[in-house]
């Protein structure tokens, strides 16, 4: 290992020390800072390692807490960001938190959740065992210039790590498309039963082939632009699936059990996932986990008791207020999120919306103009906006039904948390990546002081 190297672990671990003192996350600059003083960082740390990659453009997080609890099962550990940062420095954070300072890995195994656009760059370095690609929706235009450039940047990608085995979503024609134009050996993985109870599916009105632009045919659909479908022009059409979700039964907030057909063989498993659009990523995690190898126990045992992800359904107490911290993404995500509150009791009458348009939130605001805020909002809801972008939300939800003087302004962190525990009634915060974190700060200053960030101790 030479010196360069060891001079970027030691580095990284050390401002990674520092921003976790100050309350930050820290997964971004330390890894910045190691790949300015060794760019090939990330190739050196997984040389003669196994990797498991999975991108898309929602349900990396979901997907990847389940890849690492089986990993973890199996092999008593793994490299990986119990945060969820997706960029080549969060990713280079990860393999040098898990190095000595000689440059030599803890673990054998890495999980990793990647940015589509990242891939490119991820995997040529990082050349996986496996590349789990869940789905890819048309709503990423304040990234990409049309619903098929990100599906590009993994086809590079793959083509640039030509023994990585693709784990594919069928039900997406866009991830299936990926299969014409590479080598790669493939996996298929769909699901073949409704996932959401009646009424609340969102399905696209129409869906053009990308290829030839003729209204796609389906004979079944789960939700968005997903399902079996079928070109009636040019005849492109849904592949065969190794491993599907046929059924789904005993719902519960929390959790499900899910009929699996794998390779011809049926199963019935405990999942650790409401039915719904996570339905998907536990078949996609099963499907990316029996490509690798992973024991069918080690990854059942996986799926009925891993661990979700800090922050996406965070709860801080504020002593006499209950905050859940819910992080939006874009439209197809938050169009989840509120689902998801749409099929609870009652709807929040109290809600926090936060918007940043900083580089890792996406900088467009346009695609909370689509989120069906009006599903969640009534007359009496009262709202709290905030984040730099505050204007942009308070004209949604104004159109959204929100009345004048139930809503509120509030720029400043700080005096958010007091707003927030003022409100003496559970309060719902649905805020992106920069603005969730900048609240998140302030949280932890003041209450619950438990670093979340941490990594959880997932050994048993
Ligand atoms: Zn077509």
């Amino acid at each position: 290992m030479s010196l360069r190297t060891s001079a970027a672990v030691a580095v990284c671990k050390a401002s990674h020390s520092i921003m976790k003192l100050l309350g930050r996350n820290g997964r971004s600059l330390p890894g910045m800072i190691a790949l300015k003083l060794d760019s090939q960082l990330v190739e050196k740390l997984s040389r003669g390692h196994h990797t498991i990659v999975t991108t898309g453009t929602n349900g990396k997080t979901t997907t990847t807490h389940i890849v690492q609890q089986a990993i973890i099962n199996a092999f008593g550990g793994a490299a990986y960001d119990p945060t969820s940062t997706n960029l080549e420095q969060g990713i280079a954070t990860t393999l040098c938190l898990d190095s000595t300072l000689a440059g030599k890995r803890t673990n054998d195994w890495a999980v990793i959740e990647c940015d589509e656009g990242a891939s490119k760059t991820i995997l040529p370095a990082m050349k996986p065992q496996v590349l789990i690609v869940t789905n890819l929706y048309r709503d990423q235009v304040d990234r990409y210039s049309s619903w098929t450039s990100a599906r590009d940047y993994i086809i590079e990608a793959a083509k640039a790590s030509p023994d990585t085995l693709l784990v594919l979503d069928a039900d997406c024609q866009v991830t299936s498309s990926i299969a014409d134009a590479v080598d790669n050996k493939l996996v298929w993985f769909g699901v073949e039963c409704p996932v959401y109870d009646e009424g609340i599916a969102d399905y696209d009105a129409s869906v053009a082939c990308i290829d030839c632009g003729a209204e796609l045919e389906f004979s079944h659909r789960t939700f968005a632009h997903l399902g079996t479908w079928r070109c009636p022009k040019c005849g492109r059409s849904h592949h065969d699936v190794d491993i599907a979700c046929t059924k789904i039964e005993n719902p519960t907030d929390k959790s499900c059990t899910l009929s699996l057909r794998i390779n011809g063989t049926e199963h019935v498993v405990d999942a650790n996932v409401r039915a719904g659009y996570d339905v998907y990523n536990a078949v996609a995690a099963v499907a990316g986990l029996l490509a690798s190898g992973i024991s069918q126990t080690d990854v059942f045992e996986a799926l009925a008791h891993f661990t979700h992800a800090a922050h996406r359904f965070e709860i801080f107490n504020l002593d006499s207020t209950e905050a859940r911290l819910l992080l939006m993404k874009n439209t197809a995500g938050c169009n989840q999120l509120i689902n998801m509150i749409q099929s609870e009791d009652e709807l929040p009458q109290k809600l926090v919306c936060l918007l940043g348009a900083e580089i890792m939130d996406g900088l467009s605001t346009e695609w909370i103009q689509d989120v069906r805020w009006e599903q969640i909002c009534s007359p009496t809801t009262q709202v709290i906006v905030g984040g730099p972008k505050y204007q942009d939300m308070q004209q949604r939800l104004s159109q959204a039904g929100i009345m004048p003087e139930n809503m509120k302004i509030q720029t400043n962190y700080a005096s958010l948390v007091e707003d927030i525990a003022a409100l003496k009634e559970p309060v719902t915060v649905i805020a992106n990546c920069s603005t969730i974190e900048a609240l998140r700060v302030e949280l932890v200053k003041k209450y619950q002081p438990v670093d979340y960030w941490a990594e959880h101790d997932h050994r048993k």
